[in-house]
């Protein structure tokens, strides 16, 4: 579709706020993330890079419920990269798994121990740890430790272009607009990324399907 300038707002006319509790509405509360524990939480956002969450659950199935700190500290890479081959980059990925688990292991791989830290101390611990990106730190400290954090991923910026919402281009731009303008809680940035994540698996595709997406009326389809 071409865009007339004339005719578009600047930003989204229902705000980020209103982007939200519109999908919300819309799909109800989703509750994320698909893990037992915080550390299959961790494992699932390092697995989950560059790949589609069905493959990471077939290498989650791999470790036949040997899932554990323990047992990633101990494996041998290659072995590791073996049970985790179905998600992708396994020997890159068995090495950030490994590197995840030792800074867990400085908490005594007790969750309670790391939510005693404050967030921006475990955000800038966990960027230093290889493999592990605003993107997964985030993830791991939102979903993981429940730490007020929004995750910003490839949907959410393309939902920003497409509305549009004026976020910025990268991700500490979009990361701090949206939690600028929304309400600190740990329960509603759970819920709204999953929301961004959903609309973008039904509508928001990268060839979008625009017909009954809860955001029609007020998305300006940019960029289509
Ligand atoms: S109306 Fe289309 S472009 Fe806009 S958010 Fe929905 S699916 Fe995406």
């Amino acid at each position: 579709m071409s865009s007339n300038p004339l005719k578009q707002p600047e930003t989204c006319s229902i705000g980020v706020d209103g982007v939200r509790q519109r999908l919300h509405d819309a799909y109800g509360a989703l509750e994320w993330w698909p893990a037992d524990n915080p550390f299959e939480v961790m494992v699932g956002a390092i697995l989950t890079q560059n790949t589609t969450w069905s493959n990471v659950e077939l290498a989650l199935q791999n470790f036949a419920g040997q899932l554990s700190p323990q047992f990633i500290d101990q494996i041998e890479p290659t072995a590791l990269s073996q049970i985790i081959r179905p998600a992708g980059y396994y020997n890159q990925k068995a090495i950030y798994l490994k590197a995840v688990t030792a800074w867990f292991g400085h908490y005594n791989y007790d969750a309670d121990q790391v939510k005693q830290q404050s967030l921006e101390h475990l955000r800038s611990e966990l960027l230093a740890v290889r493999g592990v990106g605003p993107e997964t730190a985030d993830s791991i400290l939102l979903y993981a430790f429940e730490m007020p954090t929004f995750v910003v991923d490839a949907y959410t910026m393309r939902l920003c272009r497409r509305l549009p919402i004026p976020a910025g281009t990268t991700y500490s731009a979009v990361r701090h607009y949206f939690m600028d303008r929304l309400p600190t809680s740990v329960a509603l940035f759970n819920d709204f990324h999953a929301q961004i994540v959903n609309n973008a698996k039904d509508h928001c595709r990268a060839k979008p399907i625009c017909e009954d997406c809860p955001l029609g009326d007020c998305c300006q389809r940019l960029g289509l």
